[in-house]
């Protein structure tokens, strides 16, 4: 709700303010944009601040706090005890603490990286109310509306763009909301007379994916579709669209959504589902998280387990440049027979080292036909005088153990690091893949969807040449879990009844190329400046090392950075010029957002929006309607006569 200037005036004279400030109340209200682009006609409302006059009261922030439980806390920022005191304890506490993601996730003002080079930096909210239920949220969601706030959502703070903290803001921090419940028979609120009951799984929205997997695959040996990082939020994934690991045989996390249950903007609990408010349970499945209302639980579709999960890894180093372009080309070609259906996702990087590095896992095979599958591709990188090759290894284990923190300990597997805190949940842990992003200060990041057209066999060398052009800029990963091309067409079919851009259908890759350097949290300072590279920057996001030490950061470097990653990325839009780009890993520069993240489904996601959220209440960085604001979420900026 936005408070029209007879009403700012009315609250004014009710809180005995408007005397001697009359002219800053107008100014306040009318502030000009600036920055408009040209030829807008200028409708501009502001949200408050602390510092502006119409910030509410203590009191008012007192009425908040008793309806919510005394939830209601004044986040401060991650490092905020070190600026006090950096010898204490507390500044200590989070120094030793800041590699580890269920930690950062555990504080109200932590993000999973500590910013974005020239794009965001993380700021603590004004306000946060620890949600414990759906009437908690609600109170929040009136609050911010009625007094006119920022309104801001945390689930597991996972956003690469920053979309979950903004300063100045009301947060709603679902962290605390994690209860998971497996039903063996679901059915949707108001579906009885036209579903029947599903195997499922409902979770509250402040969860992470390792407490579903635990639940429903380690404990009750079934299969959800969830995210591949475990630390990532339920919620904010699904809103996503979503990959998992084994995406290419179940189709995107939001694909299984069955409902969801959301606070909208009117504050009233809702649900959505597909015989209930049907528009906005199509929005939630992939229209961006913090856009539609604040979903406080899901319930999602479980399948039966594949009994194996496989895996198959390595390095292969080319000689030359003419042998990796070669080992490319071979590569896609292998792709193209032996890994391009429904068992194979994860990601290979094509390095500028003219190194090819396999992460690849499966499912749904057994540990013979794994080895089986890769036998004939490593026989013939052994086999070549160009290449060496290190640590080739393929193979399959059961799946129920996959999640299982314990039978991996028992194993002596190191792939997953618990939660090392005193008191931990000992079913908590993390690939130990994913420790380079903790905590990781972004320089650039992109990604596109690569159609599979391109694998086609009058196609494939076209492809080899530009996955070699691109990787001559910045390593890049391609990630074939997050493509749907070669998923079976039941999963196929969920997926393209999301939001997501209908792209990712046709797609049998999502290609990323990121990097980043060490943390960088406000407080955790370092000079801007250096002569000196940083050597650690230069590894990559998924290789920053396990240090706080930070060196000082070079920032000509870190440009440069994200300069390679735009001509890598250039390279691979010449193939496919319509690609289309994962919404929550992509570029936050990113100036066609709309057509890239949602494609032709775009102008029905602005028209739900506008029906649930007409006000504008949720916004987020590049979120759908977000172009109405100005870039803080503070400004509306109509566009009209
Ligand atoms: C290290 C890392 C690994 C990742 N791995 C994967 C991966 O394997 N697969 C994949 O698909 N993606 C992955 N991502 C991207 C991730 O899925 C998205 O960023 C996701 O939105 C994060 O959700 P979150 O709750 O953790 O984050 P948050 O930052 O808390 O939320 C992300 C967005 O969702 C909104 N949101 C959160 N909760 C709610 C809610 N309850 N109601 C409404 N809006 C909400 C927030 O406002 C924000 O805009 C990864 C990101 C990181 C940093």
């Amino acid at each position: 709700m936005f408070i029209p200037i007879t009403e700012v005036i009315k609250q004014m004279r009710r809180r005995n303010l408007l005397k001697g400030i009359g002219v800053t109340v107008l100014q306040f209200v009318f502030r000009p944009a600036l920055a408009l682009p040209f030829g807008l006609k200028r409708s501009v409302i502001h949200r408050v601040r602390p510092s502006d006059p119409l910030w509410p009261s203590a009191a008012s922030w007192a009425k908040l706090k008793a309806q919510v439980g005394g939830n209601l806390i004044q986040p401060r920022a991650l490092f905020a005890d070190c600026q006090t005191d950096a010898n204490g304890e507390a500044c200590a506490e989070v120094r030793k603490s800041i590699r580890n993601p269920f930690y950062i996730g555990d504080q109200p003002a932590g993000t999973e990286v500590s910013g974005w080079l020239d794009a965001w930096t993380p700021a603590p909210s004004a306000y946060a109310v620890r949600a414990r239920n759906a009437a908690d949220v609600a109170a929040a969601v009136n609050f911010a509306r009625e007094n006119n706030l920022r309104l801001v959502v945390k689930g597991g703070g996972h956003s690469y763009l920053g979309t979950s903290n903004a300063p100045d803001s009301l947060l709603v921090w679902t962290r605390a909301m994690n209860k998971v419940t497996v039903h063996d028979a679901f059915v949707g609120q108001g579906c009885k007379a036209r579903t029947s009951a599903v195997p499922a799984v409902t979770v509250e929205a402040g969860a992470m994916w390792i407490d579903v997997y635990h639940a429903v695959t380690t404990e009750a040996g079934r299969y959800v579709q969830g995210g591949g990082c475990t630390t990532v939020g339920v919620a904010g994934l699904i809103q996503s669209g979503g990959f998992g690991s084994f995406s290419k045989g179940f189709g995107t996390a939001a694909s299984g959504l069955l409902e969801a249950e959301v606070v909208t903007a009117d504050g009233r609990v809702r649900i959505a589902n597909a015989c209930t408010n049907p528009d906005l349970f199509w929005a939630l499945k992939g229209g961006g998280g913090g856009s539609f209302g604040v979903v406080t639980k899901v319930t999602l579709l479980t399948h039966e387990l594949p009994e194996y999960f496989g895996y198959a890894g390595g390095r292969i180093k080319a000689q030359s440049d003419a042998a990796f372009q070669q080992l490319i080309a071979r590569f896609i070609s292998f792709y193209r027979e032996s890994l391009f259906n429904s068992h194979w996702g994860e990601s290979v990087s094509i390095g500028p080292d003219n190194t090819l590095r396999l992460n690849m896992v499966c499912q749904g095979l057994d540990n013979q036909q794994v080895a089986n599958v890769w036998k004939p591709f490593f026989d013939s990188v052994k086999n070549s005088k160009d290449l060496t090759a290190a640590d080739l290894e393929a193979g399959a284990g059961r799946a129920r153990h996959w999640w299982d923190i314990a039978d991996r300990k028992r194993r002596g597997n190191d792939s997953m690091i618990s939660d090392s805190r005193p008191g931990a949940p000992a079913t908590h842990a993390y690939w130990s893949g994913d420790q380079g992003q903790v905590g990781a200060f972004l320089h650039g990041y992109d990604s596109l969807w690569l159609p599979a057209s391109l694998l086609e066999n009058s196609q494939q060398s076209r492809l080899a040449d530009a996955l070699f052009a691109a990787s001559r800029q910045k390593k890049v990963e391609l990630h074939f879990n997050k493509g749907i091309a070669g998923a079976p067409p039941a999963a196929a079919a969920a997926t393209r009844d999301t939001a997501t851009n209908p792209a990712v259908v046709d797609a049998f890759v999502l290609v990323i190329i990121a990097d980043g350097g060490l943390p960088a949290y406000p407080g955790l300072a370092r000079p801007s400046t250096s002569p000196a590279p940083n050597p650690a920057a230069s590894s990559g996001v998924n290789s920053a090392a396990n240090s706080v030490v930070n060196p000082p950061m070079n920032l000509d470097f870190a440009r440069g950075n994200a300069h390679k990653i735009d001509l890598a990325a250039a390279e691979l839009r010449k193939i496919a010029p319509n690609a289309g780009s994962y919404v929550s890993e992509s570029n936050y520069f990113n100036a066609s957002w709309q057509k890239e993240y949602w494609g032709t489904n775009y102008p029905k996601l602005r028209a739900i929006k506008k029906k649930y959220d007409p006000e504008g209440l949720f916004f987020v960085h590049h979120g759908v309607g977000s172009e109405d604001w100005t870039a803080d979420g503070f400004t509306r900026v109509a566009k009209g006569s």
